[in-house]
């Protein structure tokens, strides 16, 4: 991020062996070896506590993959993970359905306090108008019953505060909840915007079954030449997938369904500039709190230093494709991904996993395990 340098954490150690970080059962094994220690102290502590963390990084940074990995990794059941933006995006569903609008609206008459009417702010939702700002206020109350629900657990809340008003209510939000004694921490996450962009501009997604993936930075087993456009591009690998099961009329033979960009994405960052912008001032702004432990995580590491830091295995793939003329073959070529980090000094991006060691030792710490 301009302005701040977050700390290069180091996660290289003396060991020979290597590991696939996209394969379930070599990352468990990495992680057991990387921080075998702190996840054992940690399953330990959350047997008796909890801690809240708050996941601030920018909009489709990947902040809910390390969240998730977090929980996979150290305790499945005593580990909540929940978005703000997912929860708006649910209350459509519950304003449609009646008895859940009614039990919605009596929990907000005894929780919400703030200085919109409850009625207006229920009405301007169902008119599909959730891009008018919800009142924080209004967030806030909606947060305490989502946990509430949820039980006494460990929690990342990730997309909480959003606006700069909403910074202070975090502050005292373990109090409003009943977690007195238990830590809240900040975690602020730094990716480069070029690889917030790249994501983006290289997503695709199954117009079957949705999975998204990435012809230049997670591509699938199959790719394949477009004559026409020129193009390569990818088949869907997902089993549960229609096109995999015959479901989908033209796919009988059970072939994979081709995945398509979907519209917009070619522009990258471009729409969502603005959002980024608020995102790194809460960053920013949540960097000079005092009084709260911060946790810095950092998703780049300047090529120059890679060697020191991080193992080979941990950096992100890029692929290229090449066809040979004769034989019409696709080969797949890989080479570490390389971006200009927003200072403009050359990086590799880490895969989720490293990052996800420096934050279970980072919160370990903090905890004072
Ligand atoms: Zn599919």
């Amino acid at each position: 991020m301009k302005d701040i340098e977050f700390p290069i954490f180091k996660t290289k150690i003396n060991s020979s062996k290597k590991f696939d970080l996209t394969d379930f059962s070599q990352r468990q094994e990495y992680f057991e070896l990387k921080a075998g220690k702190e996840i054992k102290k940690l399953r330990e502590y959350l047997k008796e506590n909890t801690f809240i963390v708050y996941l601030l990084g920018k909009k489709n940074s990947g902040k809910g993959t390390y969240a998730k990995m977090f929980k996979e990794v150290v305790d499945k059941d005593r580990i909540e993970h929940f978005s703000i933006g997912d929860m708006i995006r649910e209350l459509d569903k519950v304003l449609k359905d009646k008895s859940k609008k009614k039990e919605l609206i009596s929990f907000l008459e005894k929780n919400y306090r703030g200085f919109l009417p409850l009625e207006e702010i229920i009405k301007s939702l169902e008119k599909r108008s959730t891009k008018t700002l919800l009142p924080s206020e209004l967030i806030l109350a909606l947060v305490k019953k989502e946990i509430a629900e949820r039980g006494k657990k460990a929690f990342f809340i990730d997309g909480f505060p959003r606006e700069m008003d909403q910074i202070s209510y975090s502050l005292f939000f373990r109090d409003l909840i009943g977690y007195r004694e238990d830590p809240d921490v900040f975690v602020l996450i730094d990716v480069p915007e070029a690889v917030i962009d790249e994501r983006i501009k290289y997503r695709v997604i199954c117009p079957l079954c949705q999975t998204s993936r990435s012809l230049k930075l997670l591509p699938t087993e199959e790719v394949k030449y477009d004559k026409k456009e020129k193009k390569f591009y990818l088949i869907c690998d997902n089993s549960d997938c229609p096109a995999r099961q015959g479901f989908a009329g033209q796919n009988l033979g059970g072939q994979g369904e081709r995945m398509v960009q979907k519209e917009g994405d070619e522009l990258g960052i471009e729409p969502i500039r603005k959002r980024l912008e608020t995102d790194e001032k809460l960053i920013k702004q949540a960097f000079s709190l005092y009084g709260i432990p911060k946790v810095l995580l950092r998703n780049s590491v300047p090529t120059d230093k890679a060697k020191d830091f991080v193992d080979d295995y941990e950096i992100t793939p890029e692929y290229s494709y090449q066809k040979d003329k004769k034989s019409e073959e696709i080969k797949k070529n890989e080479k570490p991904w390389q971006i200009l980090d927003d200072n403009g000094a050359p990086c590799y991006s880490l895969m989720p996993p490293p990052v996800v060691v420096s934050l279970i030792k980072q919160i370990t710490k903090v905890l004072g395990l």
